[in-house]
């Protein structure tokens, strides 16, 4: 017998009104102790809640019939006053009435246990409950309406036509059927190949709106980064100091840049050192700017060399050389600086990051931002798990269509890669899988 859950939805803590949720069989019961009937489904209908005749509070009671619910189940919700007394006093009466508070995710859980959800929505209704950005909001909400599922869906039919040929060849060897109805599998194989391909190509941007497109700030200490960042991010995160080396881990500030989030991190002045605290910060930080989607090389536009600098090895090309402290020199030292770092393939910026701020540089790297994570449409991937199955789809896609001629083997091969896809949106997952999955939501979802 499934147990009866209950739980807050909305936060803790003082509001006007608070949502309290109840889903599982026994819901309908325990909304006739509470109220002393059934309200019309699915109608706001105003009662006074009573346990063991003493008045908890007057509540709006929403009454939804399994199937005709969130969660697929007899479910309820009463809306009350958000006090806490309030609120503490109803799950009370919850726990008495025999229901059980429910674990974190279970909720959306059993939406998808009966088929209310695939994997992949729930994860989308994980990333809107969190999501703090437009990009993060415009992305879950997609995902939430099915837009990942239906690609993938598109894609098993494929794979399922294929399949039906090669069974057939597999199946009826000497019967009339036209000599290349194995080889009429490759075209539809080979369409996918491509498709899944440029899914690969475009994970990156998915998981970069929903985690954040990462720009590290590199270069000598007392070039002025922590000065930067602290203009970037508007406040005081990173404390700006003249003793060179004072910046000795990775701090990273959220920042968001034209709707979507970015993390900035200063990278505690990657250079040789003998003390072994700043150089696990400086290991942390080379790691940091390395794996970072832009790194801004943060240089003294009255004390620079390249010769004489380490970091030229850290930057690639289409990186920013963003040249600071320009108050301090003539106005043809930057043309000098450029002319100097040319073969690196460098967009250049100057400014004065303590006269100015981050004014001169704040548009163009919204800009920048902008262009690599927008995108025509919705990334096929927002996670690890996605592109690891992608990966997986596509390697045993790449294997049929070199043993096409072994019809057998490609079959097997075919439907390795349509499981790969269903695991996607979570058909035929094992359950300490969709433990992960759910066991990162709140409770009451
Ligand atoms: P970091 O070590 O690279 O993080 O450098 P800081 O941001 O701590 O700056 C080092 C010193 O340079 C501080 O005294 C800042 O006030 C100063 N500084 C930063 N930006 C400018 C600038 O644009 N012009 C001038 N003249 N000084 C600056």
């Amino acid at each position: 017998m499934t147990d009866t859950i209950y739980a807050p939805a909305t936060a803790a803590g003082r509001a006007a009104v608070a949502v309290i949720r109840v889903s599982g069989p026994a819901s309908g019961e325990a909304v006739r102790a509470l109220i002393g009937g059934l309200p019309k489904p699915r109608q706001a209908t105003l009662r006074t809640l009573r346990h063991d005749g003493v008045a908890i509070d007057d509540a709006l009671v929403l009454w939804f019939q399994g199937p005709a619910s969130y969660t697929g189940e007899d479910a309820a919700e009463f809306h009350v006053h958000g006090g806490r007394a309030v609120v503490e006093a109803l799950l009370s009466a919850l726990s008495a009435l025999g229901l059980r508070l429910a674990e974190p995710g279970e909720f959306t859980r059993r939406a998808f246990q009966h088929g209310k959800l695939d994997l992949a929505q729930a994860e989308a209704v994980g990333d809107l409950i969190d999501a703090e950005t437009e990009g993060q909001r415009r992305q879950a909400l997609g995902q939430l309406g099915g837009a990942l599922g239906r690609r993938y869906d598109g894609w098993r039919d494929l794979l399922v036509q294929a399949l039906a040929m090669l069974e057939a060849a597999v199946d009826f060897p000497d019967e009339e059927l036209p000599e290349d109805v194995a080889a009429r599998a490759r075209p539809g194989l080979e369409t996918l190949a491509v498709e899944i391909d440029a899914a690969l190509a475009d994970v990156a941007r998915g998981r970069r709106v929903r985690d954040g497109f990462r720009i590290a700030l590199v270069g000598a200490p007392n070039a002025g980064k922590s000065t930067l960042l602290n203009a970037l991010a508007e406040r005081d995160a990173a404390i700006v100091t003249a003793t060179p080396g004072t910046t000795r881990d990775v701090i990273e500030v959220p920042l968001v840049l034209g709707g979507y989030k970015a993390l900035l991190a200063d990278t505690a002045g990657i250079r040789e050192t003998a003390d072994d605290i700043e150089a696990e910060g400086v290991r942390r930080a080379r790691a940091w700017a390395d794996e970072a989607d832009l790194r801004l090389w943060v240089v003294d536009a009255a004390a620079f060399h390249v010769k004489q600098s380490e970091h030229h090895a850290i930057v690639r090309a289409g990186d920013w050389l963003v040249v600071n402290k320009i108050d301090l020199v003539e106005p043809d030292a930057v043309e000098a600086i450029r002319v100097q770092t040319e073969t690196l393939g460098l967009h250049v910026v100057s400014l004065s990051a303590r006269e100015q701020g981050a004014g001169p540089i704040r548009a163009a790297l919204t800009e920048h931002v902008v262009e690599a994570l927008s995108g025509a449409e919705f990334p096929a991937a927002t996670r690890i798990r996605h592109a690891e199955r992608l990966g997986e789809a596509r390697a045993y896609l790449q294997r049929a269509l070199a043993e096409v001629d072994d019809v057998e083997l490609a079959a097997e091969d075919v439907r390795l890669a349509s499981r790969a896809l269903s695991r996607i949106t979570g058909r035929i997952d094992p359950e300490d899988v969709l433990d992960r999955v759910f066991s990162s939501f709140c409770i009451g979802k």
